[in-house]
């Protein structure tokens, strides 16, 4: 079985960010990275796009509220981050805390900074199949995977296991796209060993820890792990026993190594790609 390497793929889209860099022309994006609290996830997240941003020769500023934080104050802030001449593009760490409006501060975000694909705008381009807008970059770092390591996607069985407004439907349009034909599964889904051993390309999706075993995968299918969980020993995993569905997968993506790298590289690349629109 083959590992799908997220830093490989991630080196091409650093090069790709690179070229485009170099048509601005020695104009700096800057990406502001917006949180709420201090979750671990959240915080390492974060700490992640910062690292990707300076590696790529990006500039990437924080900003965070206490968990506390009002609406009225946090739209406030919003309003003004989003107005902001000086940031191109915005990455909102959430889930958010429940005093916070999360389809208000959705309609409020410029859709021309909206790196993550969170706005109405941009998710309606997503369902649209229209590429000029920002799909969220978990999803699109799967599709990304896929290409780069020549996984043919047009006319598989593609099969997501997950329904989140931020990776499975999207994914699923992303797919749809590229010409697969998609089953999304969630917690309602009949016989979902069944139904993921249809797929020639399985995507796990569910933030649960190696839910999918031998049992879920067909011969010889692609399996992509988008999960980041940490198990009862405190170890980072996926939602794939990566191990187990070796012996049957031909290809399978590891955690960590996996999407995760992917996703930053595509934050980077949607910034420097708003930065480039906004100054058309
Ligand atoms: P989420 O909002 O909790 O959604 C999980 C989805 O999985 C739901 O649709 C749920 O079904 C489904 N599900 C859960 N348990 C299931 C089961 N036993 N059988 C079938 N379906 C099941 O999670 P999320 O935000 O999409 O995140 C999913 C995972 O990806 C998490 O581990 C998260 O940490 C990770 N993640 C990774 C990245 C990255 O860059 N790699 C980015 C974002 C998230 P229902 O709808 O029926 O509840």
């Amino acid at each position: 079985m083959i590992a799908l390497k997220g830093a490989e793929v991630s080196a091409k889209i650093q090069a790709q960010v690179e070229r485009q860099l170099e048509e601005l022309g020695g104009y700096v994006p800057c990406l502001a990275i917006v949180r709420v609290g201090e979750r671990p996830d959240d915080l390492s997240y974060e700490k992640g796009a910062l690292s990707r941003m300076k590696k790529y020769g990006l500039r990437a500023e924080s900003y965070s509220f206490p968990e506390d934080v009002s609406m009225e104050k946090f739209r406030e802030k919003f309003r003004n981050i989003s107005g902001d001449d000086r940031i191109d593009g915005i990455l909102l760490l959430r889930p958010l805390p429940p005093q916070l409006d999360e389809k208000e501060i959705e309609r409020m975000i410029d859709p021309a900074k909206d790196l993550d694909g969170i706005s109405p705008e941009n998710i309606a381009r997503v369902f649209a199949g229209d590429e000029t807008g920002f799909a969220p970059c978990t999803a699109e770092a799967v599709v990304r995977m896929l290409k780069s390591y020549e996984v043919p996607i047009e006319g598989k069985r593609a099969v997501i296991v997950g329904r989140s407004a931020v990776v499975g439907r999207p994914l699923a349009m992303l797919l749809l796209k590229e010409h697969a034909t998609v089953t999304v599964c969630h917690t309602r889904t009949r016989d979902l060993e069944r139904v993921c051993r249809e797929a020639e390309i399985l995507v796990a999706a569910a933030g649960k820890p190696r839910m999918i075993g031998a049992a879920h995968v067909r011969e010889g299918a692609v399996a992509v792990d988008v999960g980041i969980n940490v198990d009862e020993n405190g170890k980072l995993c996926g939602d794939i026993d990566f191990e187990a569905v070796s012996e049957k997968a031909s290809m399978a993506t590891p955690v960590p190594g996996g999407v995760g790298a992917v996703t930053t590289a595509v934050l980077a690349e949607h910034l420097v790609r708003a930065a480039a629109m906004r100054r058309k």
